[in-house]
């Protein structure tokens, strides 16, 4: 991209005035920060433009994914990075007297997914445009993202995240392609002219979805691809009789309904939503996406759908947008006349459905009841698709009514999301090899008997850009130092710094890099949150939602155990740790939210013992978000990846800090397993049950918690202490959690997560983990090995693999 600095400044200057009023000495730290984005984005549209051009000059098939998250975080940093002009404006900038980090920490996160499956959202589009594929996103611009979390007394308490206090600089809304979403209302049929049976709303409650549009920057090329998110709101404004007839509040009853929609984003990761709300939410965003598409293949190619695979093709990601499927129907047959059977084939060849977890209680079903209610014609056409699926089951498996019923799309009163995209769909995958094993040979097994040819497994992954060029630039100089640029775009590159294992100089210069972004994560937590660290000491880092199967209480467990060692033994004398966690619970998750509260505990008692002081601390990092991952990541020694095996579906934030060369204390679950395959055995600390074995035993219902407290002495101490005065006077706080592991409750079995199974050798992992620091070379040999051997996780092989296998996309190169 072309800089022109003169251009650059006289750009801010005229924002600021028009936008603010000011001159550069009166604009405070949010005015320069929306200035700097303002004009970046000035200097990013042409290509955003000419990008739009290309894709509309030579029709090639598109790639569009649908996704209720996406994670973005802050946009700043990584446009300028991406469209090279960071050292520049940096330089401008510095002309100007302001220094660019003191405006970066201004940007709100775009905080608009929970975790995982959202930020792989943002990855692939990162990917995508980088690799210059024609592949864009649709979702909700949610006017709340991801909650703000405060601890207060050692307890989350939520707060409204309102990222849109300030216009956002990078959106462009395109009141142009407003759309009409229509809910509820009664079927009614009709006659086309040319005399067939025509289906309608009528009543229907209409929304207006207008979209708004993020640049996706491309990484050393000129695509610029487009992130579209969709606001709501009511076409008729507020109801002016009413609010003559003095009625204020049911004047903008109406208005504030319709916004509702995409009001706030659901903060449930891998949980049950099932509120109303929530399909209103999904069915407004995939309605106004396919119409979009759908008008706009229309215009351009005339209405003969069988054409329409060739140009789009829509990967679902989970269960969320799979409403699109009927709504494809819809348009085609209600709104262009097309025959069944020819909407149908249209519908086969252009969805493809990821899924993301083997967790039952985050596979979605609606009742009928709600269903029907709110989208009536298109549960008929559910109902429709199910009744020709039915016929199919009956013949696949002419006995099992068992099968017949549990595979049928709407059945027991529920319409099942997942069994509609799998049957829909010409793909479904899973995100890591053995989650998509155990979806083809346990979750799904039925389903992969009856469409072996759809199940594949894509490995997730990560855009090196963000986690390594943008958050880790010290260790992104140190490698290009060694093997030149190009590993930005070709992460298997790493490879080349295995020649540098056993070069002292290497080794000393990645301790020192790895002690600097310690430094620096310490003084960030002295500011934001009053946490001294001590640098000195092993990181070892917890991030991620907080959830029963990730087993932060397998790491509090082991807290809690090495600080009884520590200060009933003091000549034990173990390395300095600190212990860093960070995760948001879902509001109405009763037992995460007391594991919050476990760990701020433990934390206070830890860092306030004379005892332990300077072997063990503890904290707990608040509102955990990737603006803040990008800070914890590079600094992290270790690297906490202890989920029950068979439980995490891939993980990412593994892959993230494997390439930042943290090393992984892990159990054999999701990408873990891949991880280690690249880096070897020995550059990793794994621990715990298998996936197999833990199948085993909830097969034959012989694990037995209680013989784990019998054994281990120190093991019982320890739960024993959420109960007995320790760390709660009432012992009350805890008991809930103790009782899950010791008793099951809620008719749950014991420990359904198998922590006590697996705490031993977890303890003797975190041993040879402590030992191995000692030798600080060899430590950082590993961690080299670890980065070294990273290639595999960026987003961009898991994108170059959609492409490959499902998608069959064409690079189109912008000028
Ligand atoms: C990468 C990332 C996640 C996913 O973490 P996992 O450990 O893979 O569950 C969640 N939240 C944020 C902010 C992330 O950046």
């Amino acid at each position: 991209m072309t800089f022109d600095a003169e251009q650059f400044k006289e750009n801010l200057t005229a924002r600021l005035r028009r936008q603010y009023g000011k001159d550069i000495t009166q604009a405070n730290k949010h005015d320069l920060f929306d200035a700097v984005s303002a004009s970046a984005l000035e200097i990013i549209m042409p290509n955003w433009m000419n990008t739009r051009k290309e894709y509309e000059a030579k029709p090639t098939k598109q790639l569009y994914y649908l996704s209720a998250e996406f994670l973005m975080g802050r946009a700043l940093g990584n446009n300028l990075i991406n469209s090279g002009i960071m050292e520049q404006v940096k330089d401008v900038l510095k002309d100007m007297n302001i220094s660019y980090d003191f405006i970066e920490d201004e940007e709100p996160d775009a905080g608009l997914g929970n975790g995982g499956l959202g930020r792989l959202a943002a990855c692939f589009l990162d990917s995508l445009a980088t690799l210059e594929y024609p592949g864009h996103g649709y979702g909700i611009r949610y006017e709340y993202g991801m909650f703000e979390q405060h601890i207060i007394n050692g307890e989350q308490v939520e707060f409204p995240d309102n990222w849109l206090k300030h216009r956002d600089p990078w959106e462009v809304k395109r009141s142009d392609l407003a759309v009409t979403v229509k809910f509820g209302g009664q079927i009614k049929y009709g006659k086309t002219p040319d005399g067939q049976d025509r289906f309608y709303l009528e009543n229907a409650e209409e929304i207006t979805a207008t979209p708004y549009d993020m640049p996706i920057v491309a990484y050393g090329s000129n695509t610029v691809n487009t992130l579209r998110l969709w606001q709501a709101s009511s076409p008729n404004g507020f109801d002016l009789q009413l609010f003559n007839d003095m009625q204020y509040h049911r004047a903008v009853e109406r208005q504030n309904d319709a916004e509702n929609i995409s009001r706030v984003l659901y903060p449930n990761d891998n949980g049950p939503m099932g509120k109303e709300l929530r399909l209103r939410q999904q069915y407004f965003f995939t309605s106004a996406s396919l119409q979009d598409l759908v008008h706009h293949f229309v215009n351009t190619y005339g209405a003969d759908f069988s054409k329409f695979p060739e140009y789009h093709v829509i990967q679902l990601n989970d269960t969320h947008p799979v409403v699109a499927i009927p709504e494809l129907m819809r348009i085609l047959i209600d709104e262009y006349n097309v025959g069944w059977d020819d909407a149908w084939s249209v519908v086969q060849k252009t969805f493809a459905y990821t899924n993301h977890t083997i967790l039952s209680e985050a596979l979605e079903k609606w009742t009928i009841e709600v269903f029907q209610k709110l989208l009536p014609r298109i549960y008929q056409i559910v109902e429709e698709i199910n009744r020709r699926f039915v016929i199919e089951l009956r013949q696949q498996f002419p006995n099992d009514y068992e099968k017949q019923n549990h595979m049928a799309i709407i059945h027991d009163g529920k319409v099942y999301m997942a069994w509609l995209a799998i049957h829909a769909g010409f793909s479904v995958n899973g995100v890591a090899a053995l989650h998509t094993k155990i979806l083809k040979e346990q979750e799904l097994k039925d389903w992969y008997k009856i469409y072996p040819e759809k199940f594949n497994n894509k490995t997730n992954g990560v855009t090196q850009r963000r986690w390594l060029l943008f958050a880790n630039p010290e260790l992104s100089d140190f490698i290009t130092k060694r093997i030149g640029h190009g590993w930005e775009k070709e992460l298997s590159l790493l490879k080349g710094l295995e020649k540098y294992v056993d070069d002292d100089a290497s080794l000393e210069e990645l301790i020192a890099i790895k002690r600097h972004n310690k430094e620096k994560l310490a003084e960030y937590l002295k500011h934001s949150q009053n946490e001294f660290l001590d640098p000195e000491s092993i990181f070892d880092t917890q991030v991620k939602r907080l959830h029963e199967y990730k087993r932060q209480l397998l790491n509090v467990f082991h807290i809690m155990y090495l600080y009884n060692k520590i200060v009933e033994d003091p000549s034990y004398n173990p390395p300095a740790r600190t212990f860093i966690f960070g995760a948001k619970a879902a509001s109405g998750y009763r037992r995460a939210k007391a594991i919050i509260k476990l760990i701020n505990t433990v934390a206070e008692r830890v860092n306030n013992d004379r005892r332990v002081r300077g072997k063990l601390r503890v904290v707990f990092v608040e509102n955990y978000r990737v603006s803040v991952a990008e800070k914890i990541i590079p600094a992290s020694d270790v690297s906490e990846q202890i989920s029950t095996a068979g439980f995490e579906a891939s993980g990412t934030s593994n892959m993230k800090f494997m390439m930042n060369g943290a090393l992984t204390i892990g159990t054999l679950d999701g990408a873990n397993i891949e991880i280690v395959e690249e880096a070897g055995e020995d550059n990793a600390f794994i621990f715990g049950l298998k996936a197999d074995e833990i199948v085993k035993m909830k097969q034959e219902h012989s694990y037995n918690p209680t013989k784990y407290l019998d054994r281990n002495p120190s093991l019982a101490k320890v739960v024993n202490q959420l109960v007995d005065g320790t760390y709660d006077p009432s012992g009350l706080l805890f008991k809930e959690i103790h009782d899950s592991i010791v008793y099951g409750v809620e008719g749950q079995q014991p420990d359904v997560y198998f922590i006590l199974a697996d705490f031993d050798s977890y303890v003797k992992a975190h041993e040879k983990l402590a030992a191995e620091y000692a030798d600080k070379k060899a430590w950082a040999r590993k961690t080299l090995i670890n980065i070294a051997n990273s290639g595999k996780f960026s987003s961009d092989r898991t994108i170059e693999d959609y492409v490959k296998d499902i998608w069959h996309l064409k690079k189109v190169a912008v000028k």
